[in-house]
């Protein structure tokens, strides 16, 4: 008989010996207190930790407005949505949030998923649907949910190099004129923190009578005047085609959408299985995500000490001969390793000796060879949650031995 067991085994087993075997930390956060959490250790004692690794970027995940929001819906409307959009799960806080939505990015329409890898995963595979025919062109460093879209419609598709305009226009010029093609991309680029060129893209993929899918999901909330996102920074809004997001970062809740013109949300609605057979966000969620949404639209202040704060860690870094990855041009600070070995080595020190929680990203999140630590420094990171890092890193540097660079002032 088959040995269902053994092979199970392998599975775990080849993750291991690649040495990509992963262990979550077992966290709870704080309200009113992040980026500190509580760990509790396999033993069960407990350890307090500061975060610098959570994509909850601006701390809204414990924001009073957002709080109060989530509980007051639950009071007035329970907890589930009670089933799909379709029957009876669309609630009134859905409606308003997809209107505000669609506002922010200045679109006619949005459209909410259950996450943003589930809003990517369905759009781009039911776009295959809609545009028999359809090429896509994507980034090679697109998100995992994306390259799952397009994969799952099986449509002709060709990978350019990342950011890289010259080799897009060189694939969207051998295509047929007369296809219908697309170009997915990101703005703000998670690993390495580099931000596309949008103007240039839209510029590249328009000459070709392409559409452009834009995933600002690590940008919305915190670039733009009203924070809807680089597209905005930039005043290219009203040029791309369809915006993807999530609300489970900057946002601070949980969720994913699509945001296009009237007639592009109707044809995914009506035809994404992802989105039609699925059980909705609850009240709680919605209503939670609605008032962030709109507490980030008028706080702009809050992105710039966002950035101010990430400007300060890479500086700090820097002062003591640190290597910040210099793709970043964005909020995200990637501190670059170069080994897997001493990444985790280094991750593990961190909590246990210093309780600073960053975990190691290493092969196949990025390629081998250019391991590191991912910080998100928020505005709730202070000088003195910065000074124990830093010092923290500047010893484990000396006594792993991790190559630095000069220091620079
Ligand atoms: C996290 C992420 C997603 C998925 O969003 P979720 O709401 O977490 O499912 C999509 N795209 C990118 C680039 C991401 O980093």
């Amino acid at each position: 008989m088959y040995d269902y067991k053994s092979a199970f085994e392998a599975a775990v087993g080849k993750v291991r010996e690649e040495g990509r075997y992963r262990v979550f930390a077992d966290l709870k956060r704080v309200a009113g207190r992040f980026p500190r959490a509580v760990r509790r250790r396999e033993d069960g004692s407990e350890q307090d930790v500061v975060v610098w690794c959570s994509n909850d970027y601006l701390g809204m995940g414990q924001h009073p407005v957002v709080l109060d929001a989530m509980k007051s819906a639950v009071d007035q409307a329970g907890a589930g949505a009670g089933g799909t959009r379709n029957i009876s799960g669309t609630t009134r806080w859905a409606v308003d949030l997809e209107r505000e939505l669609a506002a922010w990015h200045r679109k006619e329409a949005a459209l909410l998923f259950t996450s943003g890898y589930v809003a990517n995963e369905a759009t781009l595979a039911t776009l295959q649907k809609i545009l028999p025919g359809l090429i896509i062109f994507s980034d090679a460093l697109n998100h995992a949910s994306m390259i799952a879209g397009i994969r799952h419609g099986g449509c002709e598709r060709h990978v350019f190099r990342h950011n890289d305009l010259e080799h897009l226009e060189t694939l969207l010029a051998a295509a047929p004129k007369d296809a219908p093609k697309l170009v997915a991309f990101e703005s703000v680029y998670s690993m390495d923190g580099d931000i596309a060129d949008l103007k240039g893209t839209i510029e590249v993929a328009r000459r070709y009578g392409a559409m452009t899918y834009l995933d600002e999901v690590h940008a919305v909330g915190l670039y733009g005047e009203t924070g809807a996102g680089i597209a905005e920074r930039d005043g290219v809004l009203d040029q791309i085609d369809i915006i993807e997001c999530t609300l489970g970062k900057a946002v601070g809740v949980m969720g994913g959408y699509i945001a296009a013109d009237a007639v592009i949300v109707d044809a995914i609605r009506s035809w994404a299985s992802g989105f039609i057979f699925t059980t909705s966000l609850p009240p709680a969620l919605t209503a939670g995500a609605l008032a962030s949404v709109r507490h980030l639209k008028a706080n702009p202040q809050l992105r710039a000490a966002h950035q101010a704060r990430a400007a300060e860690l890479k500086r700090r870094l820097g002062a003591v001969g640190i290597q910040v990855m210099e793709s970043s041009t964005s909020h995200i600070v990637p501190v670059f390793v170069g080994d897997p070995v001493h990444c985790k080595m280094v991750s593990d020190m961190l909590l246990e000796e210093f309780g600073i929680y960053v975990q190691p990203i290493n092969y196949p999140t990025v390629p081998r060879g250019t391991e590191r630590l991912r910080f998100t420094p928020s505005p709730d990171h202070d000088d003195a949650m910065m000074d124990a890092l830093v010092q923290a890193m500047d010893a484990l540097w000396t006594r792993c031995n991790v190559a630095r660079l000069p220091a620079v002032a």
